[in-house]
């Protein structure tokens, strides 16, 4: 499907309520995954722009009236984003396609809701922010304060550029923080966007800035700047460890989302037809570039010829397609790289022995892009480097077990712990083994569902810290203590 939309205009750093160049002057090239054509220059923010993004922040926080306001005024704001980005719905759903790779079924009608009904939802937030009155002495008051920490440096990835400004900017911005949030370099179209819809909102200048360039230089100053108070980061593990280095230096604070290589985990006894649906959606949706993508499908020993059968059929069935046709559901992998990763991954499982039962190869659409065949990879080893690394892609590694204590031990033998899934008919079991999963969110009988009600993030190498929920305030709030003497 031909694209016939209005060309995409170049994209500028927006820094202290304007839309701007980068200082020198640079910009790059962002492409559409799709058809490996340039879509429009962006800025290139580097840590001179920083810099100032972090001195217009640091204004607008310590004198600007964003953290004095009264919070509905801030939550009347809030809330009008959230409008804001649904009524400017397909516009920014086609940059996030564009810029991505991902159908544009899942810019519409998934991501894109989720992004607004995050600012709806941390709107309602910014007039509960209590503390407490804490009986400590007759003779004095004494009570919490819950307080802001200031400004907050944001680094989000290229597997859910919109979602991420929604998951981090809204609870930072409820709380009363400035952020300055630094998107992906390959993805950096729907942040901009969202930036200067926040400032059609009524977001005062300074309080939300946004600032394309690469993590090599805008996101390494922005992680050492001695002017933000908090760096909260998803990406890979890589980077997550070498910011949690460079944190110490200034003492930030600083939340990790580091991905995951999480259990899906089918018993005997579950609904069979379902579980192969949860087993599906777990891995493709997102063409798998989904952190807490179920790419590990354990199968208990008696149903797993069964349920293979039925999941490679289904498979088989997914291909790629132009990911501006409402009813493509498999999109282009993000880029050359990472397409090279992924197919690297399926080679090396096949020399490892696993049996490449479906996909496993580049398909071009119309002669072009990063598209890789939905993919299945049975008789996994759970040591293998298929099932303890993150591909990161369409691949799914199918592993078998015999009983409950056998699938617990193989859900937990991984480093990462973000995500696990279980599909049984059995009540008790159902919660006996949700206990003993090591992961920060488990799905029962469904897989892969977000609220921004529900928080998530990991345990073990997958990070620590929450977005979403009630939790996620916390990553950007401390308390003070005040004493009065009233005698
Ligand atoms: P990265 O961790 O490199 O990128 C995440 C973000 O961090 C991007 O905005 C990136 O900038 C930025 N960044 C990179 N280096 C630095 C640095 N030194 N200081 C500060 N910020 C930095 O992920 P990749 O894009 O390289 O993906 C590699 C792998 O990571 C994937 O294959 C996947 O396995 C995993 N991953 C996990 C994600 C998750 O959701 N947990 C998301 C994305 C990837 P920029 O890209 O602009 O250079």
């Amino acid at each position: 499907m031909t694209d016939t939309l209005a060309p995409v205009q170049p994209a500028k750093l927006i820094i202290n309520g304007q839309a701007v160049d980068a200082a020198s002057g640079e910009t790059f090239t962002t492409y559409n995954p799709a058809t490996e054509e340039p879509i429009c220059a962006v800025a290139r923010a580097g840590p001179e722009d920083v810099d100032r993004a972090v001195k217009a922040a640091r204004a607008a926080f310590e004198s600007g009236p964003w953290p004095r306001m009264r919070p509905a005024e801030r939550q009347r704001i809030l809330w009008k984003l959230g409008d804001l980005i649904l009524e400017h719905g397909d516009e920014i759903a086609r940059l996030e396609t564009l810029d991505n790779g991902k159908p544009i079924f899942e810019s519409r009608q998934v991501d894109l809701p989720m992004v607004a009904s995050c600012f709806h939802y941390f709107a309602g937030w910014t007039t509960k922010l209590t503390g407490e009155t804490v009986p400590v002495n007759p003779a004095f008051f004494t009570y919490t304060l819950r307080e802001p920490l200031g400004v907050v440096g944001a680094i989000i990835p290229w597997n859910f550029p919109m979602i991420m400004v929604g998951w981090k900017a809204a609870p930072a911005l409820a709380a009363g923080n400035c952020v300055v949030l630094k998107p992906a370099a390959e993805t950096p179209l729907s942040a901009v966007r969202i930036g200067e819809l926040a400032l059609e909102a009524g977001v005062p200048p300074g309080v939300l800035n946004i600032l394309p360039g690469p993590g090599s230089s805008a996101g390494a100053a922005l992680v050492r700047h001695a002017g933000v108070d908090k760096i909260t980061f998803t990406g890979s593990t890589e980077v997550g460890r070498q910011i949690m280095r460079e944190c110490a230096d200034t003492v930030k604070k600083v939340t990790l989302e580091l991905g995951g290589k999480s259990p899906n985990i089918v018993f005997a006894d579950a609904d069979l037809e379902a579980a192969v649906r949860g087993a599906y959606n777990g891995i493709f949706y997102g063409k798998g570039e989904v952190c807490a993508a179920g790419s590990r499908l354990l199968v208990e020993k008696s149903i797993h010829d069964e349920l293979l059968a039925k999941l490679v059929e289904r498979t088989r069935k997914l291909v790629p397609a132009d990911p501006l046709d409402p009813k493509t559901r498999l999109g282009a992998l993000v880029n050359e790289s990472q397409m090279k990763k992924v197919l690297g991954y399926v080679e090396a499982g096949a020399g490892e022995g696993a049996k490449v039962a479906a996909g496993g190869k580049r398909q071009p659409v119309n002669g072009k892009g990063w598209f890789v065949q939905a993919t299945v990879l049975s008789d996994v080893d759970n040591h293998m480097r298929v099932a303890q690394e993150e591909i990161f892609g369409p691949v799914l590694t199918v592993i078998p077990f015999e009983g409950v204590d056998d699938a617990v031990a193989k859900a937990n033998d991984i480093f990462y712990g973000l995500a696990a899934g279980l599909w049984t008919r059995d009540v008790k079991k159902a919660h006996g083994v949700a206990r003993r999963l090591q992961a920060g969110t488990v799905w029962v009988n469904l897989y892969n569902f977000y609220d921004p009600g529900m928080p998530f993030g990991g345990t073990k190498g997958s990070g620590f810290g929450r977005d979403l929920g009630a939790d996620s305030l916390r990553e950007y709030t401390q308390t003070k203590s005040v004493w009065m003497n009233i005698e």
